[in-house]
């Protein structure tokens, strides 16, 4: 399992952050989100996916 932020393509929305608050933070110099863990529970893996649906930029890629 894999879940990896697009760094060129994120634009630091903030809505993965509010979706998947455990897996998502974003950076303090440009805003831009991070994986914050590699190591997922069900439940953390559901709300990547989740947050890879609603990213507006498509910037969240979630590979099993
Ligand atoms: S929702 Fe998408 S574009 Fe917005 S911060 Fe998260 S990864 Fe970046």
């Amino acid at each position: 399992m894999r879940v990896v932020v697009q760094d060129d393509v994120c634009q630091g929305h903030t809505l993965c952050c509010m979706t998947a608050p455990e897996v998502f933070g974003l950076r303090e110099d440009d805003g831009h989100s991070f994986v914050q863990i590699s190591e997922f529970t069900p439940e953390q893996l559901e709300a990547a996916k989740r947050a890879a649906l609603n990213c507006p930029e498509q910037a969240i890629l979630v590979e099993d």
